[in-house]
This record gives C-alpha cells, sequence and structure tokens, in this order.
C-alpha cells in the first residue's frame, strides 16, 4: 500500500497510465557556475550540473528525445514527460528561455515538462513564458536544498530561503506547479534538517517536493572535505529515518517525485550505500509500515485517510504494492 502521494500515483490520476521521464540537456549553463554569482558552484555539484552532457556532445532537445524513446525498455511507459534536468534552464535570456522552452515543448508525442531551475533565475517575463507553454502537464523543479539560510551560504547556493518563498508565490501567481528539492545530510545539518525543510514547505505553494540523501560526487567542492574526514555523510539508516519524519509531517496533497538521489554512472564518492536506491525505497516503505505512519499523519491525525492510502483495506489495482516507485526517471 502506498503510504505516500507518489509521482506515479498522480500521474495514474491524471494520465490513467504509468508515465516516463525524458532527461533533456538543452545547453544552459547557471549562474553559480558561469560567473553571474561565482564560479565554483554549489559545493554538492560537479561540474556535470545533473546533466547528460549530451548537449555538449551535439546532440539537440529532438536527437536526445528519440534516442531515449528507441531504449529497450523493461515495462514501456505509455507517456513521457520530457525533463529539462540540467543546470538552470530559465538562466539567461528571456528570448533564449522562450526558444528552448517552446522546442522542447513541441517534441513529438511529449505529455509535459518538467523544467529544473533556481528560485533566483525566475521573474515574472519567465514565468509567463512558462505557464504559456502548449503542454498539458508542466511542473518547475525548484531547488531549496535546505530551509536555514547559514546552510545555504555553506554551500555556495548563492540564493535565500526567502528567494525560494518569492520564487513559490510567482509561480502560483502564474499557475505552475512548483516541485520543491531538498538535501538531508548538508555541512553542519544534521538529519533532522529535513523535517525542518517541510515544514517551510507545507506554508507554500509547492505541489511537489524531491528528497535527496547528500552525495559526494567526484569533481564536487565537498569531495575534498569528505577526502579529509571533514564530511560524514549519513548513514543509509540516519536517511531512511529523517525521510519517514519528513513525510510524515508533509502536506499530504504534495505529491512526492522522489525519496532519494540518483547519482550518475561513475561520479559517486560516498556513501556507498546511495547506489542502490531500490534498497534505499525498500527501506522507507518497511520503516513507514512498521511506524504505522504516512504522509501527513504528524499533522492531523484525525484527517480523513488520503486516498492513496486507506489502512486495513486493499489498495485500488493502480496503486498494488510494485506498481509505484517514487521517480521512474534515471537521473542522467
Ligand atoms: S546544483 Fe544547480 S545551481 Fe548549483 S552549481 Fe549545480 S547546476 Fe548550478
Amino acid at each position: 500500500m502506498l503510504r505516500y502521494y507518489a509521482l506515479s500515483a498522480y500521474f495514474r490520476q491524471l494520465f490513467g497510465c504509468r508515465v516516463g521521464k525524458v532527461p533533456l540537456d538543452a545547453g544552459f549553463s547557471c549562474p553559480n557556475r558561469d560567473g553571474t554569482l561565482s564560479a565554483g558552484g554549489c559545493s554538492f555539484c560537479n561540474e556535470r550540473g545533473s546533466g547528460t552532457g549530451r548537449h555538449g556532445a551535439g546532440a539537440g532537445l529532438r536527437a536526445q528525445w528519440d534516442a531515449w524513446l528507441a531504449r529497450p525498455f523493461r515495462r514501456r511507459p505509455r507517456l513521457f514527460l520530457g525533463y529539462l534536468q540540467a543546470y538552470t534552464n530559465t538562466h539567461g535570456p528571456a528570448a533564449r528561455v522562450r526558444a528552448v522552452l517552446e522546442e522542447a515543448a513541441a517534441l513529438p508525442g511529449l505529455a509535459g515538462l518538467c523544467v529544473g531551475t533556481r528560485p533566483d533565475c525566475l521573474d515574472d517575463e519567465k514565468a509567463r513564458i512558462l505557464a504559456g507553454l502548449p503542454v498539458a502537464e508542466l511542473w518547475l523543479d525548484m531547488g531549496l536544498q535546505s530551509a536555514r539560510d547559514a546552510t545555504l551560504a555553506r554551500v555556495n547556493r548563492g540564493h535565500t530561503v526567502a528567494d525560494f518563498a518569492r520564487a513559490a508565490e510567482l509561480c502560483q501567481r502564474h499557475g505552475i506547479k512548483v516541485c520543491a528539492h531538498l538535501v538531508a545530510g548538508l555541512p553542519g545539518e544534521g538529519a533532522g534538517a529535513l523535517s525542518e525543510g517541510v515544514a517551510f514547505l507545507n506554508a507554500l505553494p509547492v505541489a511537489g517536493i524531491k528528497l535527496h540523501n547528500l552525495l559526494v560526487c567526484r569533481g564536487a567542492p565537498l569531495a575534498a572535505d569528505w577526502r579529509r574526514g571533514a564530511l560524514r555523510p549519513l548513514e543509509r539508516g540516519e536517511y531512511v529515518d529523517a525521510v519517514v519524519r519528513a513525510l510524515a509531517a508533509l502536506r499530504p496533497d504534495v505529491v512526492v517525485h522522489r525519496l532519494a538521489a540518483d547519482p550518475a554512472p561513475g561520479e559517486l564518492l560516498a556513501p556507498a550505500w546511495a547506489a542502490h536506491k531500490a534498497e534505499t525505497l525498500a527501506a522507507v516503505a518497511a520503516a513507514l509500515d512498521r511506524a504505522d505512519l504516512w504522509q501527513g499523519k504528524a499533522l492531523d491525525q484525525d484527517a480523513p485517510v488520503p486516498l492513496w492510502f486507506a489502512p486495513g483495506s486493499s489498495p485500488p489495482p493502480s496503486l498494488a504494492p510494485g506498481a509505484a516507485t517514487p521517480d521512474a526517471a534515471p537521473r542522467a
């Protein structure tokens, strides 16, 4: 049974079928790498910027889309969303942002778009461009990472918590759904900071969330701290406990897009357990079962049980165990 509102359940409600995501690299940079704010990047990020590098290798959006859809699938989803994942996809002149987003929206058979960005790279004009895209489904993936300004400064994010709140409210005015990203285990924070982040987001117009464990990646500034013993990544058990507490404290209407980070091949230095995402997800599910917790339970014990979880009842076939994965798209 689902104890949280997984993205797969949301898509089944919306489209009536399984939906996959196609990672797309549009060739943007980010203000924290191109010198606008800094050249060093966030301390947990490496030069890949969560991207596939396909744009740098000469593949346009259409070629990336076609190549992904031509791959073999164990269970092929009926529909696909494009996910502009690499770097900051609303950074730069509005005319370029419009051209790229409109090109992505026109990909053949595309069911919707997810657009990754930072809260300080969004203004009214860009929000209008996003809201005007001719797609049935649009999500803006926006990094908050921590609800503590001191942590954001420490990891060189280059924006504040208030910047995120302003951007989320701007999106609400334009009818854009925001998926917020949080990271557990950032330097100087205990695992419990994840629940602080959730409490902050609960008060904002945020429709989705991604929770990540901190990865120490090859090439990221944090790798040097880890090598000299100044950074201890969370153990899996610590992360699972933090996720369970965070889910119990999360508004039940917020769609859970992801519950664990996906390192790109070859980039993970630590923790070793992060290479086995399925085990982490299974541990979260088992811990929720053991504690008899579900998303939002800590907010209101007397609230009606959400549709995606009815204790003691059989789940509808579409939500049967094994049918749901928080995020089917491998991170590129
Ligand atoms: S995490 Fe995002 S904002 Fe930070 S350096 Fe990497 S691409 Fe830029």
